[in-house]
């Protein structure tokens, strides 16, 4: 069975690293569609949490989607990222 690869800031999948890199993320910390996805390093689950605040959802899509009221760049000045 073929398996996804996930962007840790937007949770956008590919399935492989090198396509899912190539491509701009539009949640990426340096601003929107200024870099590239980063690949999600954890396993995958039923659930992600927050490293940050520890709101959890079962998609890092739909987690990566919030802003984040304990972001490191200030108070929901970025978005929610999965924890490993
Ligand atoms: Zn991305
Ligand atoms: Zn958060």
């Amino acid at each position: 069975m073929a398996q996804n690869y996930y962007c840790k800031y937007c949770g956008f999948s590919s399935g492989n690293v090198n396509s899912l890199t190539s491509g701009n993320c539009q949640y990426h910390p340096n601003g929107t569609y200024k870099g590239y996805h980063v690949l999600y390093e954890g396993s995958i689950k039923s659930s992600y949490t927050c490293k940050y605040c520890g709101q959890a959802s079962s998609h890092i899509a739909s987690l990566t989607s919030g802003n984040c009221q304990r972001h490191p760049n200030g108070i929901y000045k970025g978005h929610h990222e999965p924890a490993l």
